[in-house]
């Protein structure tokens, strides 16, 4: 008798079995939100049945030594599920309920994607690169004493987006420092918590080097920066040489390179680095509030990806600001 895929709301036959550890079967377990309908608690799988492949990822699977039929690695877990699963135990009511909300969210979504593009070209008229004199004019008092020079803080960020069904896609926009599918872009504020730049979004595989060589901020016709100006980034965004020819520093905290512990002055230069690089995390971390930002973004959304960050960072800049004048 075939086995079919115990993921709720799936009709695929075959599959893995749950692993025997326990631990790891209930991170499957949890994963794939099965309802007993009986004790509306967590399902237990019985022996023989099975989660198929198409709820694994191609990272949980490792090559054999043949090379062609892959298995699975050994602590993988179940991560890619269809949005209409649902566990299914709830009244015929609630399914009503739940499918007018669903209505709504999805009518909302859409006059949202309608005005993204509008906005964008509205927000797009405004530039939002200051120039070096309003930089200095609203520098907080700290920051002043200890990074004048300071043009932009810059990071990274991702938003989820859907599995895409294309190999090339789903290689393209898999995050490893997230572990799920992504699009990744660069964010600017300026040292008084306004953002100043937003890049273009690429598949979360893309380094922040690639990001950053591919943006007006190192093209030389942009005239963003002056010399002498400086960019304070994450250790990761590793640019030093694509600025330097433009006289133009970037402040990162210290690598390790080799060494094993930092001496002390370096720690205190990096604790500084940090004290001013966070309001720029919690800048972004307030734009990734927004609803369409938190959810896996539809593949055919994605090709806006760009504009509804672009958007939705921008138009935080209405908000109060978080940076206070003497940070
Ligand atoms: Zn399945």
């Amino acid at each position: 008798m075939p086995r079919y895929c115990c993921v709720p709301g799936c009709n695929n036959s075959g599959g893995h079995l749950f692993p025997t550890e326990s631990s790891l079967s209930l991170k499957w377990r949890v994963a794939i939100r099965r309802i007993d309908p009986n004790t509306k608690k967590l399902w237990s799988p019985g022996k023989h049945d099975t989660v198929c492949s198409s709820h694994f990822t191609a990272e949980d699977y490792r090559e054999t030594l043949q090379g062609e039929r892959k298995r699975l690695k050994r602590n993988a877990v179940p991560s890619v599920f269809s949005f209409s699963i649902k566990p299914d135990f709830e009244s015929p009511r609630q399914k009503r309920q739940q499918r007018k909300e669903e209505r709504t969210q999805r009518s909302e979504a859409e006059a949202i994607l309608s005005m993204t593009v509008q906005h964008e070209i509205e927000l797009k008229e405004l530039d939002i690169w200051p120039s070096r004199e309003i930089i200095d004019e609203h520098m907080p008092d700290d920051f002043a004493r200890k990074y004048p020079a300071t043009r932009v803080i810059l990071d990274a960020t991702e938003i989820p987006i859907a599995k895409p069904s294309n190999v090339d896609a789903q290689s393209m926009t898999w995050s490893t420092y997230k572990h799920k599918n992504t699009l990744k872009t660069m964010v600017g504020c300026s040292p008084r918590g306004v953002i100043t730049y937003v890049s273009e979004s690429y598949g979360g595989s893309a380094s922040d080097r690639q990001i950053i060589e591919d943006s007006d901020l190192v093209d030389q016709n942009s005239k963003m920066f002056v010399s002498g100006d400086s960019i304070m980034a994450d250790r990761g965004i590793m640019v030093q040489d694509l600025f330097a020819p433009r006289d133009v520093h970037v402040n990162t905290p210290t690598m390790l390179k080799g060494k094993s512990q930092l001496d002390a002055t370096e720690v205190v230069r990096d604790r500084r680095i940090a004290s001013k690089r966070i309001h720029v995390e919690r800048l972004i971390g307030l734009c990734k509030k927004f609803k369409i930002l938190c959810t896996p973004l539809l593949p055919s959304k994605v090709l806006l990806g760009s504009r509804i960050v672009f958007v939705c960072f921008s138009i935080t800049n209405f908000r109060k600001c978080i940076v206070d004048q003497t940070a």
